[in-house]
């Protein structure tokens, strides 16, 4: 098995000592200004990539930022370190000091790899599932003649297969016998070839494959990884249009796209939908009182309260300022037996309600605890409406009479 860390050279610009740039395992090029560093990114070829570019800090002096810009916009995978007396400089990825060695500058540049991000659950999602929204296009596995364009239709059309498209036509196009895009070095077949899907800063896995040979294997992880990436950054954008920033909740828009999905579900399987809105009470108060940023917090708190209590298919979003809802979607009985995970919205909305007045927000302070509480409203296909618009009109209508009520109490209405 070929372990492969790197993808290709180092270009050291500018002066370095010559013991140093003999000790680094790696192949290096050497260049004396920034403009023949520029011209050794654009013209390497694919075999032989730039892994990391160590820029002399004399070259960069005034502007330096602007230098950094130029070498990242020629490519944007090379990793930018400066080299001098440790300052950091804005835009590069890491610096090493003047008498550096090898081994730091090599640790330095796996530091600025990317780490997993923040965990994100939503990630691992299928979205245009839960949305309803992948428009039904089949994209034809194992067609004969796979290219690009089916990638691109994989991208557009069925994001989930796009790494099954990917795999098929680099296996097409290699005839390697075995090819897959692992997590773990460790899982990779005894006999494979592995080279890391890194584009820039982004980790995408491993590239494994059997029948290739080191130098075709590392030009087609590069040029699957960016083809990975771009995957990563089209659902990042798609999770972003439907999220809300403050919580993490799903935002209005997600809320209207899901429900009327779920909504058709429950028609076609005959079976009940509940959608729960509602409101903190006073909020303001507690604005006026410990500071917007404590008001931040509680926002955010609710939402994690929250999620203790749904159920896995169930959604929570922030539809307002202070204003919630939740789609009870999950139709699933209790997983474990004996275990007394409700199935019935209204003890599962009750209870969010209790949590809610017992819970501790540190962010109100010691004298404040247990004062916050909402107000909600419940309604539920079939028997308050058939449609989305008047099933969420009835909702907020609860939520309102809950207000006119006293608040800290959710209406669940006669029926249901
Ligand atoms: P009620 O009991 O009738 O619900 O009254 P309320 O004080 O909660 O006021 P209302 O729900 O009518 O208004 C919501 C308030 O939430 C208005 C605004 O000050 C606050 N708010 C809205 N968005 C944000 C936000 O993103 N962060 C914070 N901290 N406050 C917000
Ligand atoms: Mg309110």
């Amino acid at each position: 098995m070929t372990e492969r860390n790197t993808r290709g050279s180092i270009v050291f610009a500018g002066s370095f000592d010559e013991e140093f740039i003999s000790s680094v395992d790696q192949p290096v090029r050497r260049v004396y200004s920034l403009f023949d560093a520029i011209g050794e990114l654009a013209t390497c070829c694919s075999s032989d990539l730039v892994d990391a570019i160590v820029v002399d800090e004399n070259l960069l002096q005034e502007q330096s930022s602007n230098h950094i810009d130029a070498l990242r916009r020629v490519d944007p995978t090379a990793i930018i370190i400066v080299s001098g007396s440790g300052a950091r400089v804005k835009h590069a990825d890491g610096s090493i000091p003047k008498d550096s060695t090898a081994a730091k500058l090599s640790s330095e540049i796996s530091s600025v790899k990317s780490k997993p991000e923040c965990e994100d659950p939503y990630y691992e999602l299928d979205l245009d599932e839960v949305l309803g929204i992948s428009d039904g296009i089949k994209i034809v596995k194992e067609s004969s003649h796979l290219g690009v364009i089916d990638l691109v239709r994989a991208l557009i059309h069925a994001p989930a297969s796009f790494k099954d498209v990917l795999i098929d036509l680099l296996k097409q196009q290699t005839g390697w016998s075995f090819c897959a895009i692992i997590d773990d070095r460790a899982s990779a077949p005894e006999d494979a070839s592995v080279a890391s899907l890194r584009y820039g800063h982004e980790e995408h896995g491993l590239l494994v494959a059997i029948g290739s040979t080191d130098s075709e294997l590392t030009r087609l992880s590069r040029w699957a990884a960016c083809w990975l990436d771009l995957a990563h950054r089209q659902q990042k954008l798609k999770l972003l249009a439907y999220k809300d920033d403050l919580s993490g909740a799903w935002n209005r828009r997600f809320l209207r796209t899901c429900f009327s999905r779920e909504l058709q579900i429950a028609r076609d399987e005959r079976r009940p939908l509940t959608i729960m809105i509602f409101d903190i009470d006073n909020f303001k108060h507690y604005n006026d009182c410990w500071g917007h940023d404590a008001g931040d917090e509680i926002i955010r708190e609710i939402v994690r309260l929250l999620r203790t209590i749904i159920r896995r298919g169930d959604h929570v979003c922030r539809i307002g300022g202070d204003e919630f809802a939740v789609l009870f979607c999950d139709p699933e009985p209790p997983r474990e037996p004996g275990s007394n995970h409700p199935t019935d919205v209204k003890i599962l909305a009750k209870r969010f309600q209790e949590q809610v007045a017992n819970a501790r927000f540190p962010k109100l302070g010691e004298e404040a605890t247990g004062v916050l509480s909402i107000s909600g409203g419940l309604a539920t296909f079939p028997w308050d409406s058939s449609d989305l618009d008047e099933l969420l009109k009835k909702a907020d209508q609860r939520l309102f009479q809950s207000k006119r009520d006293g608040k800290n109490s959710i209406n669940i209405g006669n029926k249901g």
